[in-house]
């Protein structure tokens, strides 16, 4: 079965991020997996209704998993708390990954939603820390494979490793 794939939608060229920008990484693995219909491009921000523009937001004191569980804030740059938008970008990233049996995920780092590597450390200064935004925590939790824009090479050893295995399964 062809491994499907989250993919953070500013990597496939939307103009989505919170400054109107893109970050389009599109190699000729992701055009082929594109067109081999693997590719589930979604921006948990904008499903959960934050605009473009919208004020830069760092998670404060914590991590991915900290928002969640209500032990952190999501803080936007005036000070406004939109922890609430974030957990939901949070569980929507999740439900559309679930929706379409998504079992990887390819996902913008730094960001406090889709960041999984490393995230702003929460003093707007442009410092980051290691640390996961909410969207990759969660899906992480749930048991998908969580791959940073930097790491598109270990997806595609995963993904190439997993349906060899499948293949030699199916053949038994
Ligand atoms: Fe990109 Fe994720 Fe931020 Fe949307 S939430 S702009 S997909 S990094």
């Amino acid at each position: 079965m062809k491994t499907k794939i989250l993919v953070s939608a500013c990597l496939m060229g939307h103009k989505v991020r919170y400054n109107g920008s893109e970050k389009a990484q599109i190699s000729e693995t992701l055009l082929r997996w594109q067109h081999e219909q693997r590719l589930v491009t979604h921006c948990p921000e904008l499903a959960a209704g934050l605009s473009i523009p919208r004020l830069p937001a760092e998670i404060v004191a914590g991590g991915g998993k900290d928002v969640m569980e209500g032990n952190a804030r999501i803080l936007e740059s005036d000070g406004n708390d939109v922890t609430g938008h974030y957990q939901l970008a949070a569980w929507l990233a999740l439900r559309a990954a679930l929706a379409s049996n998504c079992s990887a995920a390819l996902l913008t780092d730094g960001s406090p939603t889709c960041g999984s590597e490393v995230i702003y450390d929460g003093s707007f200064s442009g410092l980051k820390r290691a640390g996961m935004g909410v969207a990759a925590a969660l899906l992480r939790e749930h048991g998908v494979q969580v791959f940073s824009d930097n790491q598109l090479a270990e997806l595609i050893a995963w993904v190439e490793a997993r349906e060899a295995e499948e293949r030699e399964n199916d053949s038994v």
